[in-house]
């Protein structure tokens, strides 16, 4: 054809299933030479499913108790780990509050709500208590991320009042992306994610990531990216949600898994994987540097 060669990579990635927005993104996908991979809705497959529920001494509830309590903060919450909470309490037919009222969402933390008179706190264990506050809470979310489980901690009126366990399968192309990606920059791609360390590292095994950046709020991510970027490297950032969009702007490159991508991931990313395949990522970047061969 006689299209110029990044319009045509263009139209070819969307044959992919990948919507790369400009001819200026698509010439700078070919020049990154290092990789960060969010956990959540990236590597895995976004869909997680509630698979354990600890009550703990201090709330004296019941597993559907706790269940239907967190799912009644969670409702208004579009995160995974929230749709899988809601999920479960509906499987199991429980009854949710109403309305979760002052409902307030924190990226790479968890939410807080009111239900029922009580404040209801529902997140990531790490940013919702100290460590010393109660051994039985801790407790339970060792044993929980030793056997590479998210552990979600449900907290009332302060108080911790049960843990979830929550798992999430990979994607089937995870590993093979996590391959192709090392092939095509010459450096094994790093994982970024918000989620705990031992959760981290046990899925990272399965795709041969070695690097771990674990426990990161979004501001975090971003200061990952600065600073490889500092060193030289041109960092692609791939990720699904409103915790990534900050990285998303700050790297060299940014695609966002779009299926279930949030609209500020979507807006902020330089190409939207359409077709939930995680392995069109490096396919795209092989287009650029082809493309990249012929207008030069
Ligand atoms: P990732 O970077 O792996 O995509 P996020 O940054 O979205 O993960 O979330 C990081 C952590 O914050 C989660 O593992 C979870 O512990 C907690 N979290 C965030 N939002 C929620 C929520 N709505 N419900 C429960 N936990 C949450
Ligand atoms: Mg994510």
């Amino acid at each position: 054809s006689t299209m110029p060669p990044l319009l045509s990579a263009i139209a070819n990635a969307g044959r992919h299933g990948v919507l790369v927005k400009s001819a200026v993104v698509m010439e700078r996908l070919g020049q990154v030479d290092a990789v960060a991979l969010d956990k959540t809705g990236t590597l895995t497959e976004g869909t997680p499913h509630v698979t354990d529920l600890r009550p703990l001494p201090g709330g004296a509830l019941t597993e559907d108790e706790l269940l239907a309590l967190a799912a009644s903060a969670e409702h208004p919450s579009e995160h995974p780990l929230a749709r899988a909470v809601v999920a479960a309490a509906r499987e199991r037919g429980l009854p949710l509050a109403d309305e979760a009222e002052d409902f307030t969402s924190t990226p790479g933390q968890g939410v807080t709500a009111t239900v029922a008179g009580h404040t209801v706190r529902v997140g990531a264990p790490a940013r919702l208590l100290d460590d010393a506050a109660d051994p039985a809470h801790q407790k339970a979310v060792r044993e929980l991320e030793d056997a590479g489980r998210t552990a979600v901690a449900v907290l009332r009126d302060g108080t911790p009042v049960g843990v979830l366990g929550v798992a999430d399968r990979l994607r089937p192309d995870a590993a093979a992306t996590v391959a192709a990606l090392t092939r095509l920059t010459g450096r094994v791609p790093v994982l970024l994610t918000g989620d705990n360390e031992r959760a981290a590292r046990h899925l990272a095994a399965e795709v041969g990531i070695t690097e771990v950046r674990a426990g990161l709020l979004p501001q975090d991510k971003v200061a990952a990216v600065k600073e490889w970027e500092a060193q030289g490297r041109r960092v692609l950032v791939v990720g699904d949600g409103v915790n990534d969009a900050p990285a998303l702007a700050a790297a060299h490159s940014g695609i966002v898994m779009g299926k279930a991508g949030s609209d500020l991931a979507l807006e902020t990313a330089d190409a939207v994987v359409v077709r939930d395949e995680l392995a069109t990522v490096p396919a795209v970047v092989q287009l650029s540097r082809t493309a990249r061969r012929l207008v030069i």
